[in-house]
């Protein structure tokens, strides 16, 4: 049986927020239910298509899913337990944000085997919370963390967010001493981006390019500031025993989440939903981002209509097949992004070829530049070289 994971996508927010720019929106429930009846169509039509394959994560993201009510949430996850055969420690993470769960809700999760939640906090203060456009202030975060803990979830994940407008030290470390003493088993740490086609675009977009410029700005923080927020990140959170796994991720003890490490080792993945990711069989695809036209095919092939299609799945939008070379690529950009970096033996296992017969000029240089090193059979960023790691990974684009 060939290991798999799947990645659902709940297109749904209670609100949008002011920064985002994923493939989510207000939707109200009856387009909800119309969307997991499709949803559920998809699982099944998928699961018919590949086989020896057994699926060891699964990862419900959005959107906000725990916006979702529980039966829908129950009808994805028994949906994907009877179409696919799912490995009984299989990890089921589901996105979450704060006001949206209730005691009966997680009851529901327990009972349908969801074992890991992920929760968007985003930041402890409340005027950076508003300026967010979030839908919850810290308190209500805190009552959500509560509920959580109670329903007896014991691996949990914290989003937080570094790099926001008028960010201090003293406001990031308010944050992360608020997160840390509630000692969740995950934090993830992400810098703020400013994406084209969000109000934080269109209020922020010349400071971007002064950031990005390395001059002063006016409202979020320099270049300068931003590195320095990031580093006191890292530092704070690995005195408080998270230990930096990849770039932007921070676990205790062996609470890693075993999804994203399946992303970057490049384990195979369907992306079930709208606008969903797949990579199977070396292929790359994209699912459609219309919902509704989304919606129409699903209930199409649940009426038993053939929809003719030259793509591998009427779900997806596009379809292209790796060549060897942007596999390499793809396992030297991925890898490179964990802590541990890449195995030698794994690149010569699915390349059949040395990896030194391909990089070794590059990661001498690099080695000699200092922002890389080798240990055990591995080859890592060192930390200089994830504080460039942009740069130092287009070194592995072949045919530059
Ligand atoms: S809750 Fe998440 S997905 Fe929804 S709008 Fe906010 S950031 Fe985007």
């Amino acid at each position: 049986m060939t290991p798999i994971e799947l990645y659902i996508h709940i297109p749904f927010c209670v609100k949008k927020c002011l920064y985002c720019d994923f493939l989510s929106g207000v939707f109200d429930e009856k387009m909800q239910r119309r969307y997991v009846a499709a949803l559920c169509t998809e699982i099944k039509y998928m699961a018919s298509q590949v086989h020896g394959v057994e699926v060891a994560t699964i990862y419900v993201g959005g959107g906000t899913p725990s916006w979702l009510s529980e039966d829908l949430m129950d009808s994805i996850i028994t949906t994907v337990k009877s179409s696919f055969r799912v490995n009984p420690l299989a990890e089921i993470s589901v996105e979450c944000n704060p006001g949206t769960l209730s005691a009966e809700k997680l009851n529901v999760y327990r009972s349908v085997g969801i074992n890991r939640l992920s929760i968007g906090l985003q930041s402890a203060n409340d005027d950076e919370l508003k300026e967010l456009g979030r839908i919850h202030d810290y308190n209500r975060f805190l009552h959500t963390f509560d509920l959580v803990r109670k329903a007896g979830f014991d691996n949990v994940n914290v989003d937080i967010m570094t790099g926001l407008p008028h960010q201090t030290v003293e406001k990031l470390e308010r944050t992360l001493n608020a997160v840390t003493m509630l000692r969740p088993e995950h934090i993830s740490a992400y810098s703020l981006i400013i994406e084209e086609g969000t109000p934080f675009y269109d209020k922020y977009k010349f400071d971007a390019v002064k950031q990005h410029a390395g001059m002063e700005t006016e409202d979020l923080p320099t270049d300068e500031e931003s590195y320095h927020l990031y580093k006191y990140t890292m530092d704070y959170l690995e005195k408080k025993g998270y230990k930096r796994y990849e770039i932007s991720n921070y676990a205790r003890g062996e609470k890693v989440c075993r999804h994203n490490i399946g992303y970057w080792d490049r384990v195979p993945y369907l992306g079930l939903g709208l606008g969903a990711a797949t990579l199977y069989q070396n292929r790359r695809a994209d699912n459609i981002r219309d919902i509704y036209k989304y919606c129409e095919i699903a209930e199409q092939i649940a009426e038993g209509k053939e929809i003719s299609t030259e793509l591998s799945s009427p779900f997806y939008d596009n379809e292209e097949t790796l060549s060897k070379k942007e596999a390499m690529e793809e396992f030297m950009f991925l890898g490179l992004r964990k802590i541990d970096g890449v195995n030698r033996s794994d690149f010569f296992n699915m390349f059949g070829i040395d990896i030194e017969a391909i990089y070794g000029p590059i990661i001498t240089a690099l080695r000699n530049q200092g922002f890389m090193d080798a240990k055990e059979g591995r080859l890592f960023l060192t930390d200089i070289g994830i504080d460039v790691s942009n740069q130092v990974l287009a070194q592995f684009l072949l045919d530059k």
